[in-house]
């Protein structure tokens, strides 16, 4: 998880999944306001909000809090696990012999760096494999979420990696060339090449990496994409295109997102949303993704990135000097600058992520509220966002209680987001 952190923190984008656009066949989802929610003198929020919550059954509950919950656990796990990998590497002479066998054919410490970084990423996948393929395949098709093969799940892992060495390993040696020319300041400079990346990797992705993935496509010409570019110019959202990915290749989940920067800036609507939400709901998810554009939700979450990185990095220097002076002839890690400690480097990160996951998911949950007032207001469909709030339990949990949204929450629960649209909706009763 430590890499992957590492990686998600720099590529920024959730990679989604895909399957060919609209299926003609189904008939177009209809939006059903439950009894209770629906418009009229004695409409009340409370009430409105339990008849739609009421909409889940009690199975569907049950299975998405053991979903949702089985995941707190999985975090806790992960960080473990990847602790457990970590000591593998350094415990044993596995770290001491990838640094020789790159230094032997190599004679630039730049070149030797790669190829440690990349050694160090493969080998870290496999460790890392039956982890990943327990929490990303099994547990996905035991609760039904996902859709694809073992060879075609296979092959996305195999892509990922692809991309993670060929990037990984170039951040690294860039990082370890700033480790040798300043080896005090190294954790300001650090944080600086550390944004660059991450600037460049959100750039790129939407571009390069994300089609690698699934196949994206303009949305087909029809009222939909009238109703959202619509959307999109009464909001000052400069787009002339919107896109559309077959994420129905891998998984169920309904999603949208907003990736790029400057100029490859766009927002994707996946299959499953256009196939299994009606139409109301489309413009209500699609209000909020242009919410996450008009607030600049990329640019703040990139500054919020960089005091986060500034202070890990901190931190880690700290650390990583007190260990290594302590056990480092043991470990073979002569410090910092040292190839050979970059699994210390690596965990020492990830118990960084792991501490601040509550900041995280706040800052993230944060926005994510913003994004969804934004959304109802630009759209003004209150039961469209109820709706979709309600299709999103099937892998969030639907009430949680008040600390468990603080600290486990990327996203406003169901609970709170239809509440929200429902309290929109009495304000704006005429
Ligand atoms: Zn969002």
């Amino acid at each position: 998880m430590t890499r992957k952190l590492l990686i998600a923190a720099l590529l920024f984008t959730a990679f989604g999944v895909a399957t060919p656009p609209v299926a003609a066949e189904d008939p177009a989802p209809v939006l059903t306001i439950p009894e209770g929610a629906q418009a009229g003198p004695d409409f009340d929020v409370l009430r409105a909000t339990e008849a739609w919550v009421g909409t889940l059954s009690p199975e569907a509950r049950a299975k998405s809090d053991a979903y949702f919950e089985g995941g707190y656990v999985l975090q806790l796990v992960d960080f473990v696990y990847g602790l457990g990998v970590a000591a593998l590497f350094l415990l044993t002479p596995l770290s001491r012999r990838m640094r020789a066998l790159a230094e032997r054919p190599f004679k630039g410490a730049f070149l030797r760096s790669v190829v440690y970084a990349a050694q160090y990423l493969v080998l870290w996948t496999l460790f890392y494999f039956p982890f990943d393929f327990y929490e990303g395949f099994q547990r996905e098709h035991a609760y039904g979420m996902a859709t694809n093969s073992f060879g075609s799940w296979l092959g996305d892992q195999g892509k990922s990696l692809g991309v993670e060495v060929i990037f990984g390993s170039l951040f690294v040696a860039v990082l370890y060339l700033v480790f040798r020319m300043a080896p005090r300041t190294w954790w300001i400079w650090g944080t600086v090449v550390s944004m660059a990346f991450a600037i460049f990797s959100a750039m790129i992705s939407p571009v390069y990496i994300a089609p690698l993935f699934n196949k994206y496509t303009s949305v087909p010409a029809g009222p939909i994409r009238e109703q959202i570019l619509s959307l999109a110019r009464a909001n000052g959202v400069p787009a002339d295109d919107v896109y559309y990915f077959d994420a129905s290749r891998q998984t169920k989940r309904i999603s949208a997102n907003v990736s790029g920067l400057g100029a490859t800036t766009r927002i994707s609507l996946n299959d499953n949303l256009m196939n299994r939400s009606p139409g109301e709901s489309i413009q209500a998810v699609l209000g909020h993704e242009m919410g996450h554009y008009v607030l600049n939700h990329i640019y703040k979450m990139l500054l919020a990135l960089t005091l986060i990185a500034l202070c890990g990095f901190g931190f880690i220097n700290w650390a990583f000097h007190r260990i290594t002076s302590r056990w480092g002839g043991r470990l073979g890690i002569s410090g910092i600058a040292d190839t050979a400690g970059l699994p210390l480097l690596a965990a020492l990160v990830s118990v960084w992520f792991f501490v601040l996951t509550p900041v995280n998911n706040s800052l993230v949950r944060t926005q994510e509220a913003e994004a969804d007032i934004f959304g109802i207001n630009a759209s003004e469909q209150p039961d469209g966002f109820a709706s979709v709030a309600m299709q999103l339990s099937e892998y969030r949990k639907i009430h949680p209680g008040k600390w468990e949204e603080i600290l486990f929450f990327d996203h406003p629960s169901g609970w709170n987001r239809v509440r929200m649209a429902m309290q929109w909706k009495k304000e704006h009763a005429n």
